[in-house]
C-alpha cells in the first residue's frame, strides 16, 4: 500500500498515582488509562526515495526533528534498515500540552501506520519495547483501550473498559508543561493517594457511578495551586450535572463524566458560554483505542 490513514486517539487519567521519585529523575507512576474518541489523524505516503518528512496543520508544531512523529519515523527507520521513504502529513485536533499525550499518540500511530506500510510484521508488545524510547507513554497509546500503567508507565495490564458514557473535555487557554509539573510534586511526602485498587475493581463492576466516585489524581496537587482554573472547571462541570470531574495527566484539561448526551452538550454551551475554555469536546471512552 503506498497511502494509509491511521487514527491517534487521545487518552484520559481516570486515576494518577506517584508512587516515587528514581535517582534518574524519572517518577514510579500508577496510572488508569483510558482512551477517548477524540483523535489526530495520520496520512502516510510511501516514496521510492530515502527520507522522512513530516508536514502539521499547526504552525506552532513543526515536522521537524523535535516532533515525535519524525522522532518515531527515524527510530523505526533506522532499526530495521528501512530504505524507501515516508511522508506523514498530521490533521492536529487533540489540543496540545494539555495532559491528553497528544505527541504520544501520534508517535504511536506511527507505529502502526509504518509496521503495516513497510510489513514490518511487529507485534505489539516488540513495537511497545522500542517505542518506550520516544516517551513513556508510547506503549499504552500503542496499545489503547483501557489499561494500568505502571513503572515509568511503559508496564502494562489490560483493563475492564470504562462503562458506556459521555465525556465532555475542556481544555482552557493556558499551556502546562509536564516537566513543571513532577518537578514541583513532593513525591515523597504526599498526603494524597487515590486509591488505585480501588479503580481497578469498580472497573469490573461496570458502574458508572462507581467509576466516577473513585477518579483522583495526584498531579492536580500542583497543578490546581498554580492554575485555579482548572478546580473551577471541575467545580462548573459538577454543578451542570456531571457525576464527577477530574484533571488529565499534568493537566490543564479536565473530563466530566456524565450519563447523558443531551447533559453533556448543555454543559458544553454552559461551559463556552462563561468563558472558561476555548476547545470544549463531547466524546465518549474507547475501548480499543487503536
Ligand atoms: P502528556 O499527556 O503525555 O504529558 P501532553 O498532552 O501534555 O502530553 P503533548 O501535546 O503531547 O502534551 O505535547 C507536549 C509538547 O511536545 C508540545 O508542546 C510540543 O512541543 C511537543 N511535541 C512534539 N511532537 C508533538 C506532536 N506530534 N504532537 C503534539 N506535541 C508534540
Amino acid at each position: 500500500m503506498d497511502k494509509i490513514t491511521r487514527k491517534a486517539y487521545a487518552k484520559i487519567n481516570l486515576g494518577l498515582d506517584v508512587l516515587r521519585r528514581r535517582e534518574d529523575g524519572y517518577h514510579e507512576v500508577r496510572m488508569i488509562m483510558q482512551s477517548v474518541g477524540l483523535y489526530d489523524t495520520l496520512t502516510f505516503t510511501r516514496h521510492e526515495e530515502a527520507g522522512i518528512a513530516v508536514v502539521t496543520d499547526k504552525e506552532e508544531l513543526p515536522g521537524d526533528e523535535s516532533n515525535l512523529i519524525y522522532k518515531a519515523a527515524k527510530l523505526l527507520t533506522d532499526t530495521y534498515g528501512i530504505r524507501q521513504g515516508v511522508h506523514i502529513a498530521l490533521e492536529k485536533r487533540i489540543p496540545m500540552a494539555a495532559g491528553m499525550a497528544g505527541g504520544s499518540t501520534d508517535a504511536a500511530a506511527v507505529f502502526h501506520g509504518m509496521n503495516e506500510m513497510f510489513s514490518l510484521g511487529l507485534s505489539i508488545e516488540e513495537m511497545c519495547v522500542l517505542a518506550v524510547r520516544i516517551g513513556a507513554d508510547v506503549p499504552y497509546c500503542i496499545k489503547g483501550g483501557t489499561a494500568l500503567a505502571e513503572g515509568i508507565g511503559e508496564i502494562l495490564s489490560d483493563l475492564p473498559g470504562m462503562p458506556d458514557c459521555f465525556l465532555l473535555i475542556a481544555k482552557p487557554d493556558i499551556d502546562v508543561s509536564t516537566k513543571f509539573v513532577y518537578e514541583n510534586l513532593h513525591a515523597d511526602c504526599l498526603e494524597y493517594h487515590p486509591d488505585i485498587d480501588g479503580m481497578i475493581r469498580v472497573l469490573s463492576s461496570k458502574e458508572l457511578g462507581s467509576v466516577a466516585a473513585k477518579l483522583g489524581n495526584v498531579l492536580e496537587t500542583v497543578t490546581v495551586k498554580k492554575y485555579p482554573q482548572v478546580e473551577e472547571i471541575k467545580d462548573f462541570m459538577k454543578a451542570q450535572g456531571a457525576l464527577n470531574a477530574l484533571m488529565s495527566g499534568s493537566g490543564p484539561t479536565v473530563f466530566g463524566i456524565y450519563d447523558s448526551k443531551e447533559r453533556a452538550h448543555e454543559a458544553q454551551g454552559a461551559l463556552e458560554r462563561a468563558g472558561l475554555a476555548k476547545q470544549v469536546f463531547v466524546t465518549v471512552p474507547v475501548n480499543t483505542g487503536r
